[in-house]
């Protein structure tokens, strides 16, 4: 079934928007149609198309069931902002499929990509598609730390801080056996320096090794949440 996000839900909810848009004039949804809509609350709502207007859709809802695709486990993904937009965006739709809840972009010393509002609705946006398309019913939403440090303390209440450290040369926690919410930090390409490492550390991350190579950021990121989800129990 088709899935859109509504803004508000009522008995008879509106579609506008992008969202309308879409649903129109590239699925051409009509009325008697039954779809999903979306509210973020964790929610799915069945509802049959009443209306289909120049600039709205009108839905009746009918019935409403939480939704049963989010993950168990609590896991924050923290990354630095790449250069490349497509990776960013491929980092942020890998990151909703794999169940991440809460995703978090930063710049650092060694990150020179500028964000602005519009790159940032663009992952928001992406974040949105993913969501949908892998049936999960709760976009997490994208946000923007300016440094390094406010990505941390965004990170702070997680029970597992795991800080992926291109040159440590062992993991300090156990990525086979983790239990608990957990935070992944993840530089860009340019990597973090030394005294980043080091402060990440003093804030309670556990510095993480991810093998012999280093692995280009999106990997890194892709690789890293996957497992965490393993050990969590998530692909069971
Ligand atoms: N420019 C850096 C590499 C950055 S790789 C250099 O030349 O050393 C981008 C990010 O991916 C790193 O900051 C780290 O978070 C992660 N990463 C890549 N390979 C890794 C590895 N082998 N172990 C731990 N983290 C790794």
């Amino acid at each position: 079934m088709k899935r859109f996000f509504v803004d508000k839900m009522s008995d008879i909810t509106e579609l506008t928007g992008e969202e309308f848009e879409h649903a129109k004039n590239v699925l051409r949804t009509s009325v008697g149609e039954e779809v999903v809509l979306l509210d973020n609350s964790g929610k799915e709502y069945t509802a049959v198309v009443s209306a289909v207007e120049k600039k709205r859709m009108l839905l009746n809802v009918v019935r409403s069931e939480l939704g049963q695709r989010e993950a168990e486990a609590d896991v924050c993904l923290l990354f630095g902002y790449l250069k490349n937009a497509d990776k960013n965006e491929f980092i942020v739709q890998k990151a909703v499929e794999l169940g991440v809840k809460r995703i978090g972009v930063f710049s650092s010393e060694f990150s020179s990509a500028y964000m602005n509002e519009n790159k940032l609705e663009r992952l928001n946006k992406v974040a949105k598609e993913a969501t949908k398309q892998c049936l999960r019913s709760v976009a997490p939403t994208v946000v923007y730390f300016d440094t390094l440090e406010k990505a941390l303390a965004a990170g702070a209440a997680y029970e597992n801080k795991l800080f992926a450290c291109e040159f440590a040369s062992n993991s300090e926690a156990d990525l086979s056996a983790l239990q608990g919410s957990t935070a992944i930090v993840v530089g860009s390409e340019g990597g973090f320096s030394r005294a980043e490492a080091e402060g990440a550390k003093t804030l309670g991350y556990k510095h993480v090794s991810l093998g012999k190579r280093i692995l280009r950021a999106e990997t890194a990121a892709v690789a890293l949440a996957s497992v965490v989800m393993f050990s969590l129990g998530e692909w069971q």
